[in-house]
């Protein structure tokens, strides 16, 4: 074993950076603060453009981190420097003597009960994205009870200055289109709405699915915002909404809204940020060295970013970054450790 790298967050880029790091020969500590492993991942049913099951691929990467030390349920409680290494407590009282700390925090889901017009955690048939893909993990939503007219509303809390976020979080339009036509799929008798600003489907096949969504599942693309939305008497939605091709107002009657709920930064990563003395940009997510030539890296020597920390990522981009970031903390500790010390004795306890 070479040096020891500690990884702070145990969803997909977590876990694709400690297998990539233990194969490179590295004693990887992987930490996650819930009780457990894979993040948004963990909660999602199928995944865009393909409809891949969510826990298939999670399946996937937990088997690449077959030996590496993870401890559930854990959180940093301090830091400090000690040379070119980290002297890190863990919630657990374990202290870890870091060689390189890898921030894999990923991002929190926008609280859509922040935007009260949409009537999330009102209304009764106002539902977010995530709560859609609990419903089709698990079959059943007592919210969801087979609805004619379903409406989704993009860019719930991102592209809005006043929630705090104008940038794009990248993957609420592909998760819109799948969605829709995964509704189409369960009430095949429904008619589905997306009210959008702009369609954001960069990503290969992406366009094939909305292409789809329009010929094969009759899902109706509206462009405009979703300024308000009501409850009738009986229980059904009313939505008022711009049309800005039309230049018309318009009113949709609805029996369940979905709310695409942007990313926002990881609260829990910017405390452990802070403890790591890591910068933010004014959006929250974390400073890369380069945004471009050095993506990987903080303006910390010794400490590396991958994943949503660094901003939005659809799943296949945090991979890439994961892999990325294991590479550059390959060349950091060779260069910074060239004599490849052993220090699993150092800081173990209870091992
Ligand atoms: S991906 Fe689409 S829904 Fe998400 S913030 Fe960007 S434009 Fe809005």
């Amino acid at each position: 074993m070479k040096n020891n790298v500690l990884i702070a967050g145990a969803g997909p880029a977590g876990l694709e950076a400690s297998a990539a790091l233990q194969r490179l020969g590295y004693n990887v500590i992987l930490i996650e603060r819930s009780e457990t492993i894979g993040g948004h991942l963990a909660r999602w049913d199928r995944l865009f453009p393909d409809g891949e099951s969510a826990s298939a691929a999670l399946d996937s990467l937990i088997e690449g981190i077959w030996g590496v030390k993870c401890f559930t349920d854990t959180e940093i409680t301090s830091a400090n420097r000690l040379g070119k290494s980290f002297n890190v407590i863990l919630s657990n009282g374990i202290i870890v003597h870091a060689d390189a700390v890898l921030m894999t925090t990923g991002f929190d889901l926008f609280e859509a009960s922040k935007k009260e017009e949409y009537g999330y955690g009102i209304y009764d048939h106002v539902i977010t994205n995530a709560d859609l893909e609990a419903f089709f993990r698990n079959g059943s939503d007592p919210r969801i009870n087979n609805p004619s007219r379903i409406g989704f509303v993009h860019c719930v809390g991102s592209r809005d200055e006043k929630a705090g976020c104008r940038s794009c979080s990248k993957v609420c339009c592909a998760t819109a289109v799948k969605q829709a036509c995964e509704m189409r799929q369960a009430f095949p008798n429904s008619q589905v709405y997306c009210f959008y600003m702009d369609l954001r489907l960069f990503g290969r096949h992406y366009e094939d699915m909305y292409l789809s969504a329009q010929r094969d599942y009759g899902v109706r693309f509206i462009r405009g915002r979703v300024a308000e939305v009501s409850e009738n008497l009986d229980g059904s939605l009313m939505i008022k909404a711009e049309d800005t091709v039309a230049s018309a107002p318009l009113k949709v009657s609805l029996d369940l809204l979905v709310l695409m709920a942007g990313m926002r930064p990881s609260v829990s990563g910017a405390r452990i940020g802070s403890l790591l003395g890591l910068q933010s940009e004014d959006d929250g997510y974390f400073r890369v060295m380069d945004g471009i030539l050095d993506a990987q890296r903080s303006t910390v020597p010794g400490l590396f970013l991958a994943g949503a920390a660094t901003g939005p990522k659809t799943l296949p981009e945090t991979l890439a970054d994961a892999r990325a970031a294991a590479v550059e903390i390959d060349k950091y500790l060779s260069v910074t450790f060239p004599e490849a010390k052993d220090f699993k004795q150092l800081m173990r306890k209870g091992w």
